[in-house]
């Protein structure tokens, strides 16, 4: 198991938002994580490169304790990518430097060899025409684009994904997703918190149906999906198929 969560609690003051999430990801697996809103799929999220500070329980990636003070969050950081709903790519900068940034600086990569890189990962998501173009210049689906490429710029084991699609413009929706696919069939292991529930039954290994800040029925997609056992799992899938 690349990623071991074992009764993972968060509190954001006296709001105890995570009440003991216990789950596993596999190398090479994609597990998409559904659930209404504020149920706690983004606070998860970012408690797996500790974006967040874990109130208590253990958050195990790649052999890295994240609770273990004395462990240098960097260096765990640099093996997940994350991609968000907002894409948050550099204004000022192109689209490839964007890309050249954090391999040069973390990476070490000269910039030629982060140029290089980035000019494949340019290609792998349909944008090398787009090399010197600056972020406002490109579409919603574009900049999501490039925010993957940058992401997988620093050769990740793990990507996670935030409501990647969701600030998008539906006819824009689909170009992410496919590029999320490739990544998918090509082994990278994903978790992907998505409302897309067309991507989650036909990309996703697994599924987590989360409400109220824990796991309440997780399994396949045709498990969740065709045969949900929880009420509430039903419920929501009555609101959002
Ligand atoms: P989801 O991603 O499922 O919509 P979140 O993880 O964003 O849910 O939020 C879960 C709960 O935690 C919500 O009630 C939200 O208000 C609360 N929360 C999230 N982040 C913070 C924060 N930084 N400070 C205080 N409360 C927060
Ligand atoms: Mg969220």
């Amino acid at each position: 198991m690349i990623i071991e969560v074992t009764n993972l609690h968060k509190s954001f003051g006296e709001n105890e938002v995570l009440t003991g999430i216990d789950c596993t990801v596999a190398e090479s697996e994609v597990v998409c994580v559904i659930g209404p809103s504020g149920s706690g799929k983004s606070t998860l999220l970012r408690c797996l490169n500790r974006l967040e500070d874990i109130t208590a329980g253990e958050v195990v990636v790649d052999g890295y304790h994240l609770t273990d003070r004395k462990i240098r969050i960097d260096d765990v950081r640099a093996e997940i990518g994350m991609v968000f709903q907002q894409f948050n790519l550099f204004p000022h900068k192109s689209v490839i430097e964007n890309i050249m940034l954090a391999p040069m600086k973390v990476r070490g990569l000269s910039a030629h060899e982060a140029r290089e890189r980035g000019r494949v990962l340019l290609q792998k998501v349909g944008l090398q025409e787009k090399e010197n173009a600056y972020p406002s210049s490109l579409s919603g689906g574009q900049q999501q684009r490039v925010a993957i490429a940058r992401a997988l710029a620093m050769e990740p084991k793990i990507m996670l994904f935030d409501e990647p699609t969701s600030a998008l413009d539906p006819e824009l929706v689909g170009e992410v997703l496919a590029v999320m696919k490739d990544l998918a069939r090509e082994g990278m292991t994903m978790v992907v918190v998505t409302h897309e529930m067309g991507f989650a039954r036909e990309v996703g290994d697994r599924v987590l149906f989360m409400d109220g800040g824990v796991i309440v029925e997780e399994g396949t997609p045709t498990q969740v999906f065709d045969h949900p056992r929880e009420t509430r799992t039903r419920a929501f899938l009555e609101k959002v198929l």
